[in-house]
Formats: C-alpha cells, structure tokens, sequence
C-alpha cells in the first residue's frame, strides 16, 4: 500500500480533509465529517478537535484501508493492516482555507502539483551517476550510506562486501572518534589521532570496482523511486565554489546523518561561539585559543582587554562540556603556567550550565566533578544563556559575560536534513524506526545513529545520542541485512517475504567522563538505580584512558593515540599555532 503524498485541507477551520494517493494513482477525498475513517469513500479524515493521544486502530475501515493509527504529538496518522504499513506524515501536509467549493477546486489542483512536484527542489534534468542507475539483475546489489560517524562506520566496517556494492555519501572523508576530540583542543592528541579515513575501516570503498566513497551532502530522497539526490561539497577557501548534483540508485537505503547541534534559538549562538562537534571544530578552538594567549601577551595591551581575550567560556554541563573545561584547566595549569608566565594569572574558564552539570551521573559522582573542577580552577555558574554577542555574552539575570573563547555544547537535536525528509517521526523530531531501525512508511530505507529514534508505537523510549548506541546499531544493521542478502532479499522490495529475526535491543554499558588532571568519573551500571561500579578517581581515570584506547578503530590510530600521550605527559602540549 503506497498513501504517500497527503494534501491536508482546512475547512472552514474546523475538520480536515485529506486527500490520500491510493496504491493505484488515483487521490481520494475526505468528507466534510468528525469522524476518523468513511468507509463509503474509502479515506481518512482527521478532525484537529479530536483529543486522541494514544494509538487507536479502526478495523471497519473501507476496502483498501484496514487500520488507523492516529497521534496527535508526532502529527502523523498510519494506515495498519499488515505490517510493513503505510504512514501519512502530517508535518509535511498544506493547510488552506476556503469555502467548499474553493477547498475542493484547490484540492485536485495541488494534489496533482504535490505529485509532479515531489523533489522540486531538485532539477529534473539531474541524472544519476554513470554506474549509479538502478542495479541490473544479476548485478551485487546497492546499498547506500548516507554519513561517516560512529552508526554508519560501524554499519559498513561489519557489511559483507561479497554481497553488497557499498556507496557511502557524507561531506567528510573520515569518523571522528568524537570521545577523544575535546583532547585535540589543547594540544594533548594531534587532530588525525581522532579521524579515521573511511577507507581503512571499509576498504571495499577505494578497492571493489563498484563501490565508492562520495564526498557529497544528501539533500533528499525519492523513496518511491529509490534514489537520492546529492550535492558535492566545496570548500570557500580553497576557491572550489562550483557543486554538481546528482542522483544515486538504492536497493537499500542507509540515513545515518547525524544530528546538529541545539541553540534552542538563542540569538548569536551560530554567528559568535564554536561548537565541538568536528575535527575542524577542535581546530578552530586551538587557533583562537593560542591566537588570544599571543594577543595577550602584547605589552600595552589594557587589564580589561587581555582579561576578556583569555576569558573561555564553555556553556553547556553535559559530558562534553566537562571534559573539554577538565582539558582546559589542565592546560592552563601546566602549559601556560610554564611557556605564557606574563599573561598565566588572567586566564580563566568558565562553565555555565542552566540546570545540574553531568546530569546523567549519580549525586556521589556530579558532586566529586564539582569539587575536582573548582579546584582546578573552573568557574561553575548556573545561568540560562539569554544572547550571545561578538566579544560577551547575556545571561538571564542581567549578568554580563565578557569571553574571548565562547564553545556551545548544549547537546543535539534533529538537524535541518532530516527534518526535510518526508518520513514520519519519532517523539523529539527524529527520523522515526520500527524495531528493526525501517522506516516503516518507506520500503528499503533504515535509520540509524544519532537521526533516529523508536516510533512512539513500538513504546519504545527515545535512546540517548551516544557513540555507543549509534556503533551497536549499525552493527546490528549491517548483520541483520548480511542475513537477509544471504537469504536473497539485497535487492529493492526483495526483502519483504525474509523473516526479520530479533529486534534491535540496546543494553547501556555505562558512561565514562574525564575532569582533568588524571582524574575521571566512571559509571559502570545500565541505571543510576541498578547497582554495579560507579566510582571516580585516578584509578577511574586509567580504566577511561584504556577503554578508549582500545576503542579507537585502528591500529594505526591506537598507536598515534598512545604516543601522543606519552609525549604530552614528557615534552608538555604542543603549542605552535599552525
Ligand atoms: C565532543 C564529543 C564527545 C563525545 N563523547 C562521547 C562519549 O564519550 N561517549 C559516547 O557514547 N558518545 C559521545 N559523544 C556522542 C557521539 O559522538 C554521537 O552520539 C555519535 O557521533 C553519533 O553517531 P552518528 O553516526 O549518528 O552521527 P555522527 O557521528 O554525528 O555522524 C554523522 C555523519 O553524517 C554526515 N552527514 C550529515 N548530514 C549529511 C547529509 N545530508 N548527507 C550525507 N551525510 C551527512 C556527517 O558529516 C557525519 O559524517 C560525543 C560527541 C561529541 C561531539
């Protein structure tokens, strides 16, 4: 059953209309009625003044719609009969006023329009990359990888090549190993000891005649026709302005994009702070943090000016927040206290945070981060960030903030690309998955990592951006579908009669956060009310330092990683701005 796409009508601002595409092309109408389902004319109709909160489903549907599922807080209505079921996603539906008449006449004009004009955003004349068309029969089948962080690395470094063409499409060229990154800040890791080329963790992407690596954004997808367009990306600076577009055929979909940094719309957030999210990120904060250390150092320069330059402000008290101040405080207190002895008393970091730092820690454990962070010399404030300007920033209270080094980490939410895509959500925005990481509504297409969430009707909770949940699914994914291409079902639509097998299951394996100085927090237990190891210290901080050493994914990485600390530990940071 195909129900896609919905054209949402308001009538006289009281009841909806819907008009459904049907499986064999043609556009049924709602009725003017309060009720759900109008078997006579086989529709949905949906009536805002409703208030259903739950899932209901309505067997006495009329021929071709068996169920109905509708949910207010997601906005989107499913039709169940059998599963895979088809989905109406509401956020993407128009809304016009009118009287009947008008309503009706704009209704069958627009439907056709929404049709003809699926993916306008996108010039019909684009053409899919030679050797990127649908797959012949008889031909690997294609599977399409849109991102190169943790979900998508780890779904195609357990992908069977023998099976599967691999296409991996994401602006940059590597994985971050995002738990290190704040290191690379300060000079304790060199950046590439964080980035992993995609290359080496599936190699079949420089090696199999019909595999690539596209450095290239994902703008949208056309699930009916199982493709997506894509946009090369350029770079300013290198003075390569010029993007091509272009198509890409899938037999089955991977969106593993990631998610985008929250600024909860707060006013100069994106023009004046530096997030902590990518290596070129991690570059930045170096520059400018090295850069105000020089400035400041300037004889002449006034108390007020070189206060503010080395004034670094991190908002936001997550793990990320704490490590990278914890990273900071330990620089401050033995690198510029050696190499910049004129300028060591001004320099300060301050970490504000609207509600508790490292919320997601037990009393025992924030407590110790607290005491540990002051200690060292990192300002705790609780503040609510009001608007960011070029060299201060506002907080709630009134209170003014002066900075020269401002990094934003107030976690992550959806980003814009997801959001466009027509596929329905989970509670939170996120591209929403059944069990098995589908996009129900979609045939072929998965989500993972930080982009999706559980649809509300698997009662699932929202699992929490992290590396680890984002690796566990795609390596769950990539042996899940190893399976079903065994089992003949790699190509488009082939997979439909393959029993799926056990559902994804995530198991929290504990949360580990550095605060500087050879210190860290570790919480080994699945909840703060399950009872295991939770304990904080030096001993805490070796068991943080070999667990992630022996996560980084290569080998050649690993040896990068641990020399970079053996170095730092004997010769201090780097400090030369490059
Ligand atoms: C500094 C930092 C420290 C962290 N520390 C920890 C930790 O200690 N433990 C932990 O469990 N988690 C940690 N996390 C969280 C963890 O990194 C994320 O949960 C994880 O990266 C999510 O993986 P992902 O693959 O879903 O997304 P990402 O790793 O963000 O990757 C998304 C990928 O998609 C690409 N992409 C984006 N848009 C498109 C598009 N339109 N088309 C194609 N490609 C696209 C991006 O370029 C990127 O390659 C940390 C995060 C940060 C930033």
């Amino acid at each position: 059953m195909a129900w896609l796409p919905a054209v949402r009508r308001q009538w006289q601002s009281s009841a909806f209309r819907l008009a459904i595409k049907a499986a064999n092309g043609s556009y049924q109408f709602s009725s003017l009625s309060s009720s759900l389902v109008d078997p006579a004319i086989n529709n949905i109709i949906f009536n805002p003044q409703l208030s259903i909160s739950s899932w209901k489903s309505f067997n006495k549907a009329g021929p071709g719609l068996h169920g109905l599922l509708i949910n207010n807080s997601t906005r989107s209505i499913t039709t169940d009969s059998k599963r895979p079921f088809a989905q109406v996603d509401l956020s993407s539906v128009t809304t016009v006023n009118g009287t009947p008449s008008e309503i009706k006449e704009k209704t069958e004009t627009e439907s056709k329009t929404v049709e003809e004009g699926r993916n306008s955003g996108f010039p019909k004349e684009v053409q899919c990359l030679p050797g990127l068309e649908p797959t012949k029969s008889g031909a690997k089948a294609r599977i399409v990888v849109l991102g190169t962080g943790w979900a998508g690395c780890s779904f195609m470094k357990g992908l069977d090549t023998k099976i599967y063409d691999v296409v991996c499409i994401s602006p940059r060229n590597h994985m971050v190993f995002t738990p290190l990154l704040a290191s690379t800040c300060v000079g304790t890791l060199e950046f590439r000891s964080v980035a992993e080329p995609v290359s080496r963790i599936q190699p079949a992407l420089s090696n199999s005649p019909s595999s690539y690596f596209l450095l290239a954004e994902c703008k949208d997808i056309d699930t009916d026709n199982h493709e997506i367009y894509c946009e090369t990306v350029g770079e300013k600076a290198l003075g390569v302005h010029h993007k091509w577009q272009f198509k890409v055929a899938y037999d089955k979909l991977i969106i593993a994009s990631g998610a985008e940094a929250l600024t909860f719309g707060i006013h100069g957030v994106m023009e004046h702070a530096t997030f902590l999210r990518e290596v070129h990120h991690a570059q930045e904060i170096r520059r400018k943090l090295l850069l105000n250390l020089m400035l400041s150092d300037v004889p002449g320069i006034s108390e007020g000016e070189r206060k503010r330059l080395l004034h670094c402000v991190v908002v936001g008290g997550g793990p990320t927040g704490v490590e990278f101040s914890g990273e900071l405080s330990d620089f401050i207190m033995r690198d510029v206290h050696e190499r910049y002895s004129h300028v060591k008393d001004y320099i300060h970091v301050t970490l504000i945070e609207a509600n508790e730092i490292l919320s997601s820690f037990d009393v025992s454990l924030r407590q110790y981060a607290i005491k540990h962070l002051t200690k060292s010399g990192v300002r705790l404030v609780r503040g609510v960030v009001k608007d960011v300007q070029s060299q201060k920033i506002m907080l709630n209270d009134g209170t003014e903030v002066p900075y020269g080094l401002l990094v934003w980490s107030t976690g992550v939410g959806p980003s814009p690309f997801s959001r466009s895509l027509k596929l329905p959500t989970s509670p939170g925005g996120r591209i929403g998955v059944d069990e098995w990481l589908r996009a129900p509504s979609a045939e072929d297409v998965y989500a993972i990592g930080d982009c999706c969430g559980f649809l509300e009707s698997t009662s699932r909770p929202t699992l929490p951006a992290l590396a680890q949940v984002a690796e566990r699914q795609g390596k769950y994914l990539a042996g899940l579908l190893n399976r079903i291409g065994r089992a003949g079902g790699g190509r488009s639509g082939d997979a439909k009669d393959i029993p799926m097998g056990n559902p994804f299951v995530y198991r929290h394996m504990g949360s580990m956060a550095t605060v500087g100085r050879y210190k860290a927090l570790v919480d080994l237990r699945q909840s703060k009310e399950a009872k295991g190891i939770s304990m904080a210290g030096f001993v805490s901080w070796l068991m943080w330092r070999s667990a992630y050493l022996t996560s980084v994914l290569s080998w050649r990485n690993r040896f990068y990683v641990a020399v970079n600390w053996a170095t730092t530990f004997v010769f201090g940071r780097d400090i030369s701005r490059i």
